[in-house]
């Protein structure tokens, strides 16, 4: 079943000029980018976008770090986008992940891990309508 999942590639893969790079793996992958844009989130963003975490230790760190600098957010689209995009980005640890996926190949540590992707139908759904409000796309 044709299905949408949401992308972040995350500060330090933009830094890195990794933008083509991690696209090239999507594509790769056979996902499709339907939508897509720079841009940088603001804190409220960052914490809001991450709020399932907020009493983790890292919470604080991950939103310092996911407003340090320019992200590349995404719609993709293809045959189980959701478990396909993980795949393509690997364990979230970068030391853990599988040779060839974009967190093994661009990521820095378990915070700096390059990627961002949907983990299920429903958080799919609300963070595409959160960074893209209003397009034709849920
Ligand atoms: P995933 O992004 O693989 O779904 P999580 O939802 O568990 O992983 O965590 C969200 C993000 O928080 C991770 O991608 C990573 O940037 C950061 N993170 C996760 N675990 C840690 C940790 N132990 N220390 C620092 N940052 C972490
Ligand atoms: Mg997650």
């Amino acid at each position: 079943m044709a299905e949408r999942t949401f992308s972040i590639i995350k500060p330090d893969a933009v830094a890195k000029h990794g933008i083509g790079a991690v696209l090239a793996r999507i594509e790769a992958g056979g996902l499709k980018v339907v939508a897509g844009r720079v841009t940088q989130l603001s804190r409220a963003q960052a914490e809001a976008f991450y709020a399932v975490h907020k009493e983790r230790p890292f919470y604080s760190d991950l939103c310092d770090f996911m407003t340090s600098g320019p992200v590349f957010v995404s719609v993709l689209e293809g045959e189980n986008a959701i478990k396909r995009y993980r795949e393509v980005l690997g364990a979230t640890n970068p030391a853990e992940a599988a040779a060839g996926t974009v967190r093994a190949d661009f990521g820095t540590d378990v915070e700096k891990n390059a990627a961002h992707g949907s983990d299920g139908p429903d958080t799919a759904r609300e963070e595409i309508s959160f960074f893209f409000p209003g397009a034709d796309l849920t």
